[in-house]
């Protein structure tokens, strides 16, 4: 069995992936990256590109229960679900339901926040001396409402308890936003200014700048496929490209993927599934955005990006096989120009992406075998790239025995 030249396998070059090899060298290792495509060409290739650091509830809130059905009847609605992929979806389902009880969902509440909070530090880091620092701004997010009735709504159950949990956020009304942002539609009445969030212009050049410095550095990249893990008493036995090899430890970042693989390394069932979610790009947009702007009752982002504004947003539970509804990415363009009525709406690129759900919406942190030779670092939802390179620097402190300055529990193999 060949051994492979190195200290420790990172298994998935997305944005989390990467983040973790590059921390890990930093410690001195001698790190191999893996992944099957290529770097950030997974989930992390179209995202929306914004630091999010004031979304720290789980996405299954108090009182969603009810809603859900109603949302689901639209196809082309922000949550749709392919009905053949119904069976599968269904225990994910249910355990997500369970989440919106109260209790589940404030210590979900604390975990995010605590992820959240020393996100934007963590990127700092990453990146001083990359030369790529630009590539992160943070001037904050917007968030627009166009009904009184859904911005009070927001005020009283959702806005007061992100204060308790240390966002800082600022109310505006309409005139206020288009202060901000003159681009803005009349019909908007009312906004919240998160000042401390941020975004990227590429959230691809970004994981392959980190790529590029990994390699700079001394890092090995292999574009491989890798499968049949297995763990062994003296690391993990794998295939590369079908060819047996081993490695003394690895970091399993395979994101939505990563079910079978923990199987194969744990013996453990994971709930992970995907939460598809799609974008499309319009290049001559004519939008001068400053920051990212979500819309509450459109349920839909949109972003200022180096390739022009990137509409993305909508969950849609399909699996990782069926194929994509591209029509769900041409819908973002008429809610588009409901928020910004001079934009030129000629569509551009339109993409999906596999977002790696676990139902308590907390991702797996932790460090499990015989001999701590596996760790995990997977199932981010809908904020990896928020908390990438936090993940990156929580397992190199797992991997070097470093106290990791946060509880990890919430975010452990056995909570499942
Ligand atoms: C529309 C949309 C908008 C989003 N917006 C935001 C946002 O604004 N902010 C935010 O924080 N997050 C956002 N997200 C979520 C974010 O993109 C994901 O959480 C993140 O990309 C997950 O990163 P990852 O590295 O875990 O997974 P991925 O980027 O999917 O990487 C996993 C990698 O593993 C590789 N792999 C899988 N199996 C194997 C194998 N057998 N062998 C080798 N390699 C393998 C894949 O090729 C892939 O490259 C958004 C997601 C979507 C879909």
């Amino acid at each position: 069995m060949q051994k492979l030249d190195t200290d420790i396998a990172v298994v998935g070059a997305g944005i989390v992936g990467v983040s973790c090899a590059l921390s890990l060298q930093k410690a001195g290792l001698r790190v191999t990256l893996i992944d099957r495509q290529g770097i950030g060409e997974g989930c992390s290739r179209g995202n929306a590109g914004h630091f999010a650091t004031e979304q720290v509830h789980p996405l299954a809130t108090p009182g969603l229960l009810w809603k859900i059905p109603g949302m689901l009847l639209d196809p082309l609605g922000p949550v749709a679900i392919r009905w053949s992929y119904l069976p599968h979806i269904t225990p994910w389902l249910i355990r997500f339901m369970l989440n919106t009880r109260k209790r589940p969902f404030d210590r979900g509440s604390q975990a995010l926040q605590a992820l959240n909070e020393a996100s934007l530090p963590a990127w700092k880091r990453l990146l001083e001396g990359s030369g790529v620092e630009n590539l992160i701004r943070v001037n904050g997010s917007l968030l627009t409402f166009e009904q009184d009735s859904s911005f009070y709504n927001y005020q009283a159950s959702t806005l007061e308890s992100l204060r308790n949990h240390g966002v800082k956020a600022q109310i505006l009304d309409g005139d206020q936003a288009r202060e901000l942002e003159p681009g803005l539609s009349s019909t908007i009445r009312h906004a919240v200014l998160f000042p401390n969030t941020g975004h990227t212009a590429n959230p691809y050049q970004l994981a392959h700048s980190l790529g590029e410095l990994f390699q700079q550095r001394g890092g090995q990249v292999l574009l491989q496929p890798a499968s049949e893990f297995k763990q062994i008493d003296d690391g993990v036995q794998l295939k590369l490209n079908g060819q047996p090899v081993q490695v003394p430890k690895i970091v399993l970042a395979t994101g939505a993927w990563s079910k079978p693989m923990v199987r194969e390394l744990t013996g453990r069932s994971i709930p992970l599934d995907t939460e598809r979610g799609y974008h499309l790009m319009l290049p001559n947009s004519g939008a001068s955005l400053s920051m990212p702007v979500t819309s509450a009752e459109r349920r839909f982002i949109m972003t200022p990006m180096s390739e022009g504004l990137r509409l993305a947003g909508t969950v849609e539970f399909g699996g990782l096989d069926l194929p994509a509804n591209m029509q769900r990415a041409a819908m973002l363009a008429f809610h588009a120009k409901a928020i910004l009525p001079g934009l030129d709406d000629s569509p551009g690129e339109t993409w999906m992406g596999f977002r790696p759900s676990l139902p308590d919406s907390l991702p797996i942190i932790d460090q499990v075998g015989s001999r701590n030779q596996i760790v995990l670092a997977l199932g981010h939802q809908h904020l990896g790239l928020t908390q990438a390179a936090l993940t990156g620097e929580l397992v190199r402190k797992l991997v070097t025995n470093q106290p990791t300055g946060l509880d990890l529990t919430p975010f452990g193999l056995n909570r499942f």
